[in-house]
């Protein structure tokens, strides 16, 4: 049976199948008069024998319906455990990693970011061997634009926050959840965002980071599997993925929203606490 489809049907049709087969899925699109391929078993009716004649009428198999994009709360899954008991990959052999990863990325159409206005796969930025890891949501305007996240002025205010904690960005790790630019920066939906997840966790199983810093609900929800409240996920310690992991405010927040910042301080004054860091001396103190 032909259809004729939008380009935007076609384009949902698309990312949906991407995204059954990246689910482990099966394809779905065969219509009941096209031939099977030589791969798939065609099961026969077996001969009917007096058992089976006496026996009661077996009920007919269920047919499945049209899949659709699971639900929101059905996709919240927290991330893979690193096995810290396996050896880590060597620290002079951690870029070429991460360059595998972002060359099987590829030009990703895993989901519909892909066709909603992106110009660039925002992958990561910094130190391999990173001791601590920064993970926003996604690219805005402008990490589209750069391919590099956190440049725009959410970025500008983390680097303060960086330099604040005695640390530059070179020494630093950063990614998002999604490596796309959601359309006018909405927040990325769940079947979104745990498509792109699968290549963030192993980002971060090839960095190995003492501690990643989730800024923003976003992050906190997809790294610790929870949608607890930012109020209530800050200020502790959390495991994630086998190493420690604390919440704070989103930078972009805290430009709406500077009363904010003081808060944003304690909170990485704890991951400071727990990387036996201290803040860069003053010129004249
Ligand atoms: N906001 C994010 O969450 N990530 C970026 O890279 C930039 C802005």
């Amino acid at each position: 049976m032909k259809m004729n489809l939008s380009l935007e049907q076609r384009q949902q049709l698309a990312t949906l199948l991407t995204y059954c087969r990246e689910m482990g899925g099966v394809d779905f699109y065969r219509g009941q008069n096209d031939e099977l391929s030589p791969e798939i078993p065609v099961l026969s009716q077996p001969e009917p024998t007096p058992a089976t004649l006496a026996a009661p009428l077996q009920q007919s198999p269920t047919v499945e319906p049209f899949p659709t994009m699971p639900t929101k709360s059905s996709l919240l899954t927290p991330p893979p455990v690193i096995d810290f008991s396996t050896p880590a990959i060597a620290p002079e052999a951690r870029s070429a990693a991460l360059d595998a990863i972002h060359q099987e990325i590829g030009d990703c159409t895993r989901c519909q970011l892909a066709f909603e206005g992106r110009h660039t796969i925002v992958f990561g930025d910094g130190d391999p061997n990173a001791e601590l890891l920064f993970v926003g949501e996604g690219p805005g305007a402008d990490e589209d634009i750069q391919g590099i996240p956190f440049v725009g002025r959410a970025g500008h205010l983390l680097n303060n926050m960086i330099t604040a904690m005695g640390l530059s960005r070179k020494q630093i790790y950063i990614a998002n959840i999604v490596k796309c630019r959601p359309p006018k920066n909405r927040v990325p939906e769940p079947a979104e965002a745990n498509i792109c997840t699968r290549f963030l966790f192993q980002q971060i199983g090839v960095v190995r980071p003492k501690l990643i810093v989730a800024l923003g609900a976003t992050a906190a929800t997809y790294l610790l599997g929870s949608k607890a409240s930012l109020s209530v996920l800050r200020g502790k310690l959390h495991d994630c993925m086998g190493t420690r992991l604390i919440v704070t405010y989103h930078p972009a927040y805290l430009l709406r929203d500077p009363r904010q910042k003081a808060e944003t301080w304690k909170d990485l004054q704890l991951a400071m606490k727990f990387l036996h860091l201290s803040p860069p001396k003053r010129a004249n103190s």
